[in-house]
C-alpha cells in the first residue's frame, strides 16, 4: 500500500498519470524527466526577443471529439477559439490542404462544382488504369490522378520520409482525403483550440499538487540502480532503450528547426505552410503567433523552418518509421513487457506510435484502473 511511485517522463502521459495519482488516489508521486522542462513534446515557451509563445517541438493543436477527454483536460486550462487550417506551397503558389475544391480548382485553373470535381478527379485517377497498385506512388495515382500526386504528395513524402514513394508499401495509404467542397478545416473534431495561457501553464497546473514532486534533468538510466526495489515505476520513455537495445534500435524520424525572427507583423499569413517542392529542403514553416490571434500584436514575428531526417543517437525521436524491420524489432521488445509486470508502461515512445494528445490522455486515464490494482497488490 505504501509503495513509493516514480513516473519516468513528465510529458502528457506522465503528467496525466501523476495528476490522477495525486488527486484521485491521493498518493504521493515523483515525476522525473531528463529534460529541463515538463510537458514533453507539447511544451511551449515565450520567445524572449519577440514575446511570442512558440511550440518548442513543433506545432501542437489540441482537438478531440471525446467528451471525457475534453472535460478532463479543460480542468487545467481555458481555450482560445483557434481553428487549424493548413496551406501548401508548390511552384510559387499557395494551395489549401488537405485537397479540397479550392485546391482542385486553383491547381487546374477551373471552376468546377462539387459533382463536376468528383467526376473530374475520378477520370484523372482512371487515366493510368492502375488496378493493382504495387507501391505508394501507384496507389496515390489510382486515387487522385498523377498531376495532384506529383504536386502535393511526391515531393513532400520524399522530404518527410527520405524514401521514394515507389519504394514504399501501397498499404501505407488506404485513402487520400479529398473534400469536394470548400471546407478547409484541418480537423473534423467537436472541440479544438490552443490553451489560452499556453501549454506550459496547462502542464504546470496539472502537476501543481502537494502530492507531486517533479525532478527535472534526471535520467532514469542514471538512477535506476539506486531506487528502492519496492518502488512502483511508471515508464513513458523509449521501449528499445529500456531493454538496453538488446534487439537493436528502432528507427525514428527527427526534425531540425531553424529559428528566424522578423520585424514584421505577419511573415506568411498562416500558422503552418507546407512546402511540397522537392527542391526546397524544409518541409514546412511554423509561424506561432497565429495560434494566439487573441493576444496583443507586438509587430514582430518568429518562424521555425522544419527539416526532416533520420534520428541518430541522442536526437529527439519524433515519428516512428513504419517498416517490416521496425515492426519485428518492436514486437520482440513488446513481449518483454510481460516479463516486467511490476512496471507500468505508457506513452508514444513506449508504444512506438504516433498518438494525438487526446488519445494519449484517454489511454492514461484508462491505465488508472490498472494502476489501482497494482497499488493494492502489496
Ligand atoms: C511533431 C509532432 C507534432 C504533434 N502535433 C500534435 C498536434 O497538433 N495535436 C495532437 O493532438 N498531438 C500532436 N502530437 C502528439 C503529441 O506530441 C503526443 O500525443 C504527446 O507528446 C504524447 O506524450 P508522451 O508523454 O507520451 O510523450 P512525450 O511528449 O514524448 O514525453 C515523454 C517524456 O519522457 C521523457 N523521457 C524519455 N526518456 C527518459 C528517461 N530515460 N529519463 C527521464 N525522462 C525520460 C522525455 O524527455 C519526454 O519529456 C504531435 C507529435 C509530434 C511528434
Amino acid at each position: 500500500m505504501s509503495r513509493p511511485i516514480l513516473i519516468v517522463g513528465a510529458g502528457l502521459s506522465g503528467a496525466v498519470m501523476a495528476e490522477r495519482i495525486a488527486n484521485d488516489l491521493d498518493r504521493p508521486v515523483t515525476v522525473i524527466d531528463k529534460r529541463n522542462h515538463i510537458g514533453g513534446n507539447c511544451w511551449s515557451e515565450i520567445d524572449s526577443e519577440t514575446g511570442i509563445e512558440c511550440h518548442k517541438y513543433g506545432s501542437h493543436i489540441f482537438h478531440t471529439s471525446n467528451r471525457e477527454v475534453w472535460e478532463y483536460i479543460s480542468r487545467f486550462t481555458e481555450w482560445n477559439t483557434y481553428q487549424h487550417r493548413v496551406w501548401t506551397s508548390y511552384q510559387g503558389r499557395i494551395y489549401s490542404m488537405p485537397i479540397n475544391l479550392q485546391t482542385i480548382n486553383s491547381y487546374y485553373g477551373l471552376n468546377l462544382t462539387p459533382e463536376e470535381a468528383k467526376a473530374f478527379i475520378q477520370a484523372e485517377a482512371a487515366k493510368e488504369n492502375i488496378t493493382e497498385p504495387r507501391n505508394l506512388e501507384e496507389k496515390a495515382i489510382s486515387l487522385i490522378g498523377r498531376p495532384l500526386y506529383e504536386a502535393f504528395i511526391r515531393g513532400y513524402t520524399l522530404k518527410q520520409w527520405e524514401k521514394d514513394p515507389r519504394e514504399l508499401d501501397p498499404s501505407i495509404i488506404t485513402r487520400l482525403p479529398v473534400r469536394y467542397n470548400y471546407n478547409n478545416r484541418y480537423f473534423n473534431d467537436t472541440w479544438e483550440g490552443i490553451p489560452l495561457h499556453g501549454y506550459a501553464k496547462m502542464f504546470e497546473r496539472m502537476l501543481s499538487h502537494p502530492n507531486i514532486t517533479v525532478q527535472l534533468n534526471t535520467d532514469w538510466f542514471d538512477i535506476r540502480d539506486s531506487i528502492s526495489p519496492d518502488t512502483l515505476v511508471i515508464y513513458t520513455g523509449p521501449i528499445d532503450q529500456f531493454f538496453d537495445y538488446r534487439f537493436g534500435r528502432l528507427e525514428w524520424r527527427t526534425v531540425d528547426f531553424t529559428i528566424e525572427r522578423h520585424n514584421c507583423a505577419d511573415y506568411q499569413g498562416a500558422s503552418v505552410i507546407n512546402s511540397a517542392d522537392p527542391e526546397t529542403p524544409y518541409t514546412r514553416i511554423h509561424e506561432f503567433k497565429h495560434y494566439h490571434p487573441e493576444r496583443e500584436d507586438t509587430g514582430k514575428t518568429v518562424i521555425y523552418r522544419e527539416y526532416s531526417r533520420f534520428a541518430g543517437e541522442g536526437d529527439e525521436p519524433y515519428y516512428p518509421v513504419s517498416t517490416e524491420i521496425n515492426k519485428n524489432i518492436y514486437n520482440k521488445y513488446k513481449i518483454l513487457e510481460y516479463e516486467n509486470d511490476n512496471i507500468i508502461f505508457s506513452g508514444r515512445l513506449w508504444l512506438y506510435r504516433y498518438l494525438d494528445m487526446d488519445v494519449s490522455i484517454k489511454e492514461n486515464i484508462i491505465k488508472i484502473r490498472l494502476l489501482k490494482n497494482k497499488l493494492y497488490e502489496k
